[in-house]
């Protein structure tokens, strides 16, 4: 069994905790128990598991794992302080806010031989895996993927890593890519922004990445994917799966510590979480030249 300790009680936090008490019965997952959590408020027990102190979290050996379930700002120094422990750690995305730290991170967590492990529900979802379906076997003219959503809280940092998940979507949709422009438009006295970057495949087809949000804005992305024999500017839509997508994640994380994944899976992984993140520093530089 491996103990946990959930850090950051807010929606993926809660989720975290409800589902390592009722894990899928016979996955992985049954390996782990919630033995607290950890939250800069003075909190009541939540859902039967009791707040515990950071110092305790890291010292005791039947915690064994964390989960990083803060905001975004807050990941990196969390995941250091797990990993220097010897603890496995799950972080929700992104990992860090800068490439360089995330290197560090994964260099560190292969020193301490643990398993450091970033969820990306966003591929877990049926829409995602219908559209990936869908452009397999494809040539990509251009494309482009647009966002748009709410004003983020303060904490979630610049929209390139905050939207982290839609850059992953084209990664693993198309390869890696290059950086060739990017802009941002910011009115943050009404909380409104717009970041568009101007991405590149390996065979030099331009994509384009819009992540607009403010006030009222619908959750929702629209894409246009011109391919030599169709265009796509629907995301398929697609009836949601049996297992809910934080618990997919926590099966794969799980599967991670018990060793049930491919060393080659977790490399391809780190070196699709490394690009991402060095593509989000690209953008951001950019924006702010
Ligand atoms: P959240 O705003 O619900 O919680 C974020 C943080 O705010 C937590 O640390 C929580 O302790 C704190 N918090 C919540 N309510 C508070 C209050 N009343 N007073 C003081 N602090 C409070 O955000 P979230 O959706 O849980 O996101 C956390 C992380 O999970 C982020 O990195 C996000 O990118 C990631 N994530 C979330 C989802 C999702 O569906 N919610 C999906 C994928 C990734």
């Amino acid at each position: 069994m491996f103990g946990a300790v959930v850090v950051g009680i807010g929606t993926a936090g809660l989720v975290r905790i409800r589902d390592m008490l009722a894990p899928l019965p016979a996955s992985p997952a049954e390996k782990l128990a919630v033995k607290g959590f950890i939250s800069r408020r003075n909190l009541d027990t939540q859902q039967g598991v009791c707040q515990i102190s950071m110092e305790e979290a890291v010292s005791r050996e039947d915690i064994n794992v964390a989960f990083i379930c803060t905001e975004n700002d807050f990941h990196e120094d969390h995941v250091r302080t797990f990993l220097q422990a010897g603890k496995h750690v799950c972080v929700e995305y992104p990992m860090t806010m800068n490439h360089k730290a995330a290197v560090e991170l994964w260099d560190l967590a292969k020193e301490k031989g643990v398993i450091l492990h970033e969820e990306h529900i966003e591929l877990l979802t049926e829409d995602y895996k219908e559209l990936k379906r869908q452009v397999q076997g494809k040539t990509l003219q251009d494309g482009t993927l647009h966002f748009t959503g709410g004003s983020l809280k303060p904490g979630f940092g610049f929209p390139s890593f905050s939207g982290i998940a839609r850059l992953t979507w084209l990664v693993e949709l198309f390869g890696e890519l290059s950086v060739t422009a990017a802009t941002m438009e910011d009115n943050s006295a009404n909380g409104y922004s717009k970041m568009t970057a101007k991405l590149q495949t390996s065979e030099n087809r331009s994509l384009t990445w819009i992540e607009e949000r403010g006030p009222g804005l619908p959750r929702a992305k629209d894409i246009n994917f011109r391919f030599d024999s169709c265009t796509l500017t629907q995301i398929p839509p697609a009836p949601r799966g049996a297992v809910g997508l934080f618990m997919q994640d926590l099966i794969y994380f799980s599967a991670k510590l018990a060793g049930q994944v491919h060393p080659k899976e977790l490399q391809r992984e780190k070196d699709r979480i490394l690009h991402c993140l060095e593509l989000a520093d690209r953008i951001k530089q950019l924006c702010q030249s």
